[in-house]
């Protein structure tokens, strides 16, 4: 058995990142960008008013002072004269400074009469002025690679990137085995249980930018196995679920052995998810084949899948992301396998699950972290500070 970093290692040199492909800035939220890009322009272009009210001369700003409004901008209509001494152009925000203008006086501080203005007894510093290249000039790099984030989305619209070079969405193939299994709305019949994981998979992929399939359900022989993996097409990357035990119905690492799949490494030192298996199939698509169990499976999706589809898409190669916090109640001591076991984390304190069965997806779906025990850990008290996995 090899530990969960062994794996982590051998997973990330058998993921290549996969191609760039061009799509519209309005699709590239969550995917990852392939290339640096830089700015189109310099933002904003011009030096424009933060606020509605006054521009006028830095050095007429005193209390009390009257002037003359000689003018309007408003926020795609500049003024084309120039201010002077004793001057003031009525202005909004996002509107272009008009020139010999220094500062803005806001609305509230001004009473108006006609064309006069009389500023009020006491003036803020301002200058509420956004200075030309403040957020960004001209040739201003957009780093890669990099996923995708709602705000780095709106910076590229506004560095006027409308197309964006992207990795592809990984195609990821997932397969249920086992004869027990039936899908959602079935009715099962009295051996038979509904089969949960691979929609909790998907459900991961699908988050990750990734493209999942499902595949139909083989059962645990031979022919039904070959011909669910006869349909994989061009994935590129197959996920078993389940027979990967030594169980005598256990067939999925035969049958893909004599699919000619090359083994990278089978059985890990963790809890739960031992029996994990992983290699390159004659297609060329990486496999992971994943414990059968349903919380097994998904912290699989969560410790190994995850950081597999990262490195697909070009990020660098990494473990899940690890936070630390203290522990609330204390655990008692752990055996030779990596745990990862189902906490709860709430302000700042961890609390592990009493019922850590790998069957337990009620356990799975209330907890919002994996308490990560390391191997041979001895017990820790209250207080003492863990790491885990946000779920
Ligand atoms: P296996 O690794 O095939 O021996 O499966 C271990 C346990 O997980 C058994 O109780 C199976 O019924 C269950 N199981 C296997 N695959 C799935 C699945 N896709 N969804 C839900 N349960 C599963
Ligand atoms: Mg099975």
């Amino acid at each position: 058995m090899i530990s969960v970093a062994e794996a982590l290692d051998k997973l990330f040199a058998l993921a290549r990142p996969l191609e760039t492909e061009t799509v519209p800035l309005a699709q590239g939220h969550g995917r990852v960008l392939a290339a640096p890009l830089a700015a189109r322009l310099t933002q904003p272009p011009f030096s424009a008013s933060a606020m509605d009210g006054y521009a006028i001369c830095e050095e007429d700003a005193c209390p009390e002072i009257q002037l003359r409004v000689i003018g309007e901008a408003a926020a795609g209509h500049r003024f084309e004269g120039t201010v002077a001494r004793g001057n003031a152009v009525r202005i909004f925000t996002g509107a272009p400074i008009p020139a010999g203008a220094s500062r803005v006086i806001i609305q509230e501080d001004v009473v108006r009469d006609g064309d006069m203005i009389t500023l009020g007894d006491t003036l803020d510093k301002g200058p509420h002025i956004r200075p030309a290249g403040a957020d960004f000039a001209e040739g201003t790099p957009f780093h890669a690679p990099k996923r995708l984030t709602p705000a780095d989305i709106a910076l590229l619209a506004a560095m006027n990137l409308a197309e964006l070079p992207v990795i592809r969405r990984p195609r990821v193939a997932i397969m249920s085995t086992g004869d027990e299994l039936v899908m959602p709305g079935e009715t099962p019949g009295p051996d038979q249980i509904i089969v949960s994981n691979s929609f909790g998979l998907a459900a991961l992929l699908s988050d990750l930018g990734a493209e999942p399939r499902l595949l139909p359900i083989a059962r645990d022989n031979h022919d039904s196995l070959r011909t669910a993996f006869s349909l994989i097409e061009d994935a590129d990357l197959v996920l078993t679920i389940g027979g990967a035990s030594v169980g005598d119905h256990d067939l999925v690492g035969n049958v893909a052995a004599d699919l000619g799949m090359e083994r990278s490494f089978y059985k890990i030192a963790m809890r739960p998810g031992k029996p994990l298996m992983a290699g390159r199939l004659a297609t060329g698509a990486m496999m992971i084949g994943l414990p059968g169990n349903p919380v097994s499976a998904m912290v699989c999706g969560h410790v190994f899948v995850t950081p597999v589809i990262r490195a697909l898409q070009g990020l660098p190669p990494a473990p899940a992301t690890e936070a630390t916090a203290a522990l609330a109640a204390p655990v008692a001591a752990n055996g030779p396998r990596e745990h990862y076991m189902r906490a709860r984390i709430e302000n700042g304190q961890i609390t592990a699950f009493n019922r850590q069965d790998s069957a337990l997806l009620s356990v799975l779906a209330a907890a919002n972290g994996l308490l990560i025990r390391p191997p041979n850990d001895p017990a820790r008290e209250a207080g003492e500070t863990v790491r885990y996995i946000s779920l």
